[in-house]
């Protein structure tokens, strides 16, 4: 890149990323939980106790001095372990805390009791947060297939990076999720400004096509999905008809988790790539504010979640893409930050029924063409585009000096 960098605030970024300990890794890790979760509860414990005695609130800071003690005190278990790991743990506590007297005062007067944080199981404390270079340590995929996390008393356990990790890592997280195994990984990343490419678009998210800009550029619905809908919907049949606390119909649900988070995979790639498209060429970028409770009201939630009739296929092929479109939202936002990029959100009202040129309301025939009455037949998805275009405030958004 030989543009000038303009340096910016540094943008935050977590990657969730699969992780694949061996089994004397995944004994470690499990081990390494349950120290913490019997961390968080001494701890909890102390504050607990220190407040039913003597309304003594403990502070982080007193516990975190405490530590050395304890880790001397225990060099086979506590003193295993990454000292600030084990501070994050302590302050997450805090945070846990803070919270709860942040209830207790705000119940004040009020006939309402406020319960004390719990103890964690240990089944369910499922995370550590350590530090980046300090009992932790991050090799990115290197030309090959595995990216590698080291912690501190587990190993260095290999990682499937899906995308590159951009930026400084400033922490890497250790979850398990089931049996699953992730690691969360957060950079910080320097935004650099992109140059100026004169190009400012309105951008229709479509069920027909994926996106449609208002300067004519289409891309249209990747063909994974169609295939996936069908594997899905297929898999979803059988399931219906297998009866039900079988053997056969654990197993499809298992086909079908494993269906949808292909699809997701998939997905989340594809809008990547298109976001980092959009973003290279354009200045301004505007889109619909996404109707999140419209959204989730419509089959989308239920398809993953399958209550009744949602093999319906054009449910399904719907619920597929709106699942999308928040994300590629937040892709798209994310990128343009980090590029010095502009994004805005328009209010959706109408903006794919009326006329982008006239304003007058149009009829809609099919679901890709709307009629106005002085100008006809419109192509739907690209009327859309331009109407965002100038609600944004970017003029018609139709290709300029062309
Ligand atoms: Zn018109």
């Amino acid at each position: 890149m030989d543009h000038p960098a303009a340096e910016r605030p540094a943008v935050k970024r977590a990657y969730k990323l699969r992780a694949y300990p061996t089994r004397p890794q995944e004994g470690r890790a499990v081990r390494l939980l349950a120290d913490h979760c019997d961390l968080y509860n001494a701890a909890l414990q102390e504050r607990r106790e220190a407040w039913r005695l003597r309304k003594v609130k403990i502070s982080y800071g007193d516990q975190s001095a405490q530590l050395k003690e304890i880790r001397a005190a225990d060099p086979d278990g506590q003193g295993r372990h990454s000292f600030t790991a084990q501070q994050q743990t302590l302050r997450r506590l805090n945070v846990v805390l803070a919270a709860y007297f942040r209830r207790v005062r705000d119940a004040k007067g009020k006939q309402r009791r406020v319960g004390y944080p719990r103890f964690k199981p240990r089944q369910r404390f499922d995370q550590v947060l350590f530090v980046a270079w300090d009992g932790a340590k991050w090799e990115p995929a290197d030309g090959g297939h595995w990216a590698h996390a080291t912690f501190q008393a587990v190993g260095r356990v290999k990682v499937s990076q899906h995308r590159p990790v951009m930026g400084r890592v400033k922490t890497l997280q250790l979850k398990r999720e089931g049996r699953r195994w992730y690691v969360i990984v957060v950079t910080d990343t320097e935004t650099v400004a992109l140059p100026p490419t004169g190009r400012s678009v309105g951008v229709d998210l479509g069920v027909a096509r994926f996106l449609t800009t208002s300067d004519g550029g289409a891309v249209p619905n990747p063909r994974f999905l169609d295939a996936a809908q069908q594997r899905i919907a297929a898999l979803q049949r059988r399931k219906e008809r297998a009866r039900s606390g079988s053997g056969n119909r654990r197993r499809l649900r298992r086909s079908l988790a494993k269906e949808w988070r292909r699809v997701r995979n998939q997905r989340r790639d594809f809008h990547h790539k298109i976001a980092r498209t959009l973003v290279d060429t354009c200045d301004t970028i505007a889109l619909e504010q996404l109707r999140v409770a419209a959204i989730s009201a419509t089959s989308s939630g239920t398809v993953e979640h399958p209550g009744r009739n949602v093999a319906a296929k054009a449910g399904l092929n719907r619920s597929i893409l709106d699942a999308g479109w928040t994300q590629f939202t937040s892709t798209l936002a994310a990128k343009a930050e980090s590029a010095g990029r502009r994004v805005l959100l328009v209010h959706p009202a109408s903006t794919s029924i009326d006329c982008h040129a006239c304003g007058a309301r149009c009829t809609r025939p099919r679901q890709d063409t709307v009629v106005c009455p002085v100008h006809g037949e419109l192509d739907a998805d690209l009327n859309g585009a331009r109407n965002i275009a100038t609600r944004a405030g970017l003029g018609s958004g139709q290709a300029s000096g062309a």
